[in-house]
Parts: structure tokens; C-alpha cells; sequence
């Protein structure tokens, strides 16, 4: 499917690219270091396979945290609402995505959302599959099937990256096995979630998976459900309050839409029934969001009122 450059976001992201110089990419990941500073780029994938985009598509970036709605998504599928809020928690916690310091509150303990590291590793924890490489391959698979792209895979470098230095991520999920969470060997866990994590694709193809949570579900062009409505919907909601991690709240009053940040700078964008955003820019401001993404998407939703509020 052809992707157009357009003028009208191209001067977007100009403008919203001033705003790169004011973030840092992120450093406790040491492989995404390498990451340029400057660069921002968007794909925007409307339901009737309209595609526009600015800057650089072509370049390749990692899911991190964005993988976390992906995997909530295939987790649901799995084995349905009950059975994993059993494990994990539906409430924002205004802390950093890494905290841990909430993980003793609910009685009996477990992670306060799917959207914190926490949460994200219980979830992934529940992922089926008889080894880890086949459990990654279900996520593969999934997320091949909601972006239409077969290629994709993962950065064996960023994976192993994150996987040497996640010593804050190893702690969480030994605290998780201690009340009963995480029942699985912590390195394997790891593993798997690293890898996750480094799963690689470009703006567009985030783009069209947020289409796809657009569409409730349904793939955009053969109008197969890929997830069903009502995941779609606890996905979204998920987005909404803690999506954005610790900025979840002015996220929600300046832009107003479902959407979820990764520490590369990715930042996939929900409008629901009207389009799918991706975005990429590296640089990020203190919470951990993309400072010059923030600011295209404020501009695009002013632009094209797209709050959903
Ligand atoms: N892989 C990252 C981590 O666990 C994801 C965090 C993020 O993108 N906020 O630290």
C-alpha cells in the first residue's frame, strides 16, 4: 500500500521538530543511545487505505512500551478478562513506568495496570506457548497480522541490550514471584519481554495497527476481526488513563485521544473510526514520552478536533 508524502503534515512536523532540542533520547537502555535526537517522522493510515505521511518512514524503530497494548490485547484473547485482571490491576498510578513502588497496594499484591513495567511483565507472563521462542512467535505473529506486514521481526541488538541491564525489570518480577504474579523462571521472562520490546517496524506499520484499535478490531482492508470489539475497547480505555504513563492526565486534556508511548520515541495514536497515527521521535522529555511527538500530536488534534472528550 502506497504512502504519500503530504505538505500539510510535513509542515506539522517542521514545526513540531523545533521542539526536539528541549528532550534526550533514552540512556538506560544502552542500544538506544544510537538513536538521532532530531529526527521525527509520522504516518497517519485512514480506514479506506489512504496513507500520508512526513520525514523519514522508512526508518525502523522499536515497539518498548508500546508492545504492552499488544500483548494486553493477545493475553485477553487467551484467556478473557477475569482470568487476567486476576494478575493485574485496571488503576493509573501516577508514577514513572518503572516504579515499583506501588506494587505492594492491592491486597492480595499484584501490579496496578498492564500499561507499568510491572503490569506489562505479569501480562506477558501469561502469554501461552510450550517454549519462549514459541511464545514469541505467537506475539510475532500477531503483530505481523495487525501491522499486514510479514517482515517483521526484532532487533537482536536492542533485545540484548535491554536484557543485559534490566535489573530494575528482574527486581519487579521477583517481587511478583514472592506474591504469586509471575509462577515462571525470571530470566526466561525476561527474555521474552526484552524481545518483545525490540520488536522492530516502521511509522507506518504503527500507524496501521492503530487503525486497526480504530476499527474495533477489524483488519482495515479485509475487514477481518483481528481483535475482538469489546478487547479493542479495555485496549483503548487502557490507552486513555494510562497509556502516556505518568503525563496520562494532561495527555488526556491536551490531545484527548487513546495512545501509547515507548522510550524509542514511538508513539502510536488511536482516532477511533477515523485513523491510525505513528510516529516517530526519539528525543523524549522527562516522563519519558516523545517531547517533539507530544507537540505534532497537539497540533494535529487542535487542527483536526480529535478529541474524543
Ligand atoms: N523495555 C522498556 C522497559 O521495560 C519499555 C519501557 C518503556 O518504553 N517505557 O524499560
Amino acid at each position: 500500500m502506497p504512502c504519500y508524502s503530504s505538505d500539510k503534515l510535513n509542515a506539522l512536523v517542521k514545526e513540531a521538530k523545533k521542539y526536539t532540542a528541549q528532550g534526550k533520547v533514552a540512556d538506560y537502555i544502552p542500544a538506544l543511545k544510537k538513536e538521532n535526537p532530531h529526527d521525527l517522522s509520522a504516518a497517519i493510515f485512514h480506514p479506506d487505505g489512504r496513507c500520508i505521511s512526513a520525514g523519514d518512514v522508512d526508518q525502523k524503530i522499536t515497539l518498548q512500551s508500546i508492545s504492552k497494548v499488544l500483548t494486553l490485547a493477545l493475553a485477553l484473547m487467551d484467556y478473557g478478562e477475569e482470568q487476567v485482571f486476576e494478575k493485574v490491576g485496571y488503576e493509573p498510578t501516577g508514577d514513572p513506568f518503572n516504579s515499583i513502588v506501588k506494587l505492594e497496594l492491592y491486597n492480595p499484591s499484584k501490579p496496578l495496570n498492564p500499561m507499568i513495567n510491572a503490569g506489562a511483565l505479569a501480562v506477558t507472563s501469561m502469554i501461552k506457548g510450550e517454549t519462549i521462542e514459541n511464545r514469541l512467535e505467537r506475539i510475532l505473529d500477531f503483530v505481523q497480522k495487525l501491522a499486514g506486514d510479514r517482515k517483521i521481526g526484532y532487533s537482536q541488538e536492542v533485545a540484548d541490550s535491554e536484557f543485559k541491564t534490566a535489573y530494575l525489570n528482574r527486581a519487579l518480577c521477583y517481587f511478583m514471584m514472592e506474591h504469586g504474579i509471575i509462577e515462571e523462571e525470571v530470566e526466561g521472562l525476561l527474555e521474552l519481554y526484552t524481545k518483545q520490546c525490540a520488536i522492530e517496524m516502521t511509522c507506518l506499520d504503527l500507524a496501521r495497527i492503530g487503525l486497526v484499535f480504530a476499527m474495533d478490531g477489524a483488519d482495515p482492508f479485509t475487514k477481518e476481526p483481528l481483535i475482538p470489539r469489546d478487547i479493542v475497547r479495555v485496549c483503548k480505555t487502557f490507552m486513555v488513563t494510562c497509556g502516556m504513563y505518568n503525563a496520562a492526565g494532561e495527555f488526556a486534556v491536551r490531545i484527548g485521544i487513546p495512545a501509547k508511548s515507548g522510550v524509542s520515541g514511538g508513539i502510536m495514536g488511536v482516532v477511533p473510526n477515523r485513523f491510525g497515527i505513528g510516529i516517530f521521535g526519539p528525543a523524549l522529555d522527562e516522563k519519558g514520552n516523545s517531547i517533539a511527538g507530544l507537540k505534532l500530536l497537539e497540533m494535529l488534534s487542535e487542527k483536526y478536533s480529535l478529541s474524543i472528550f
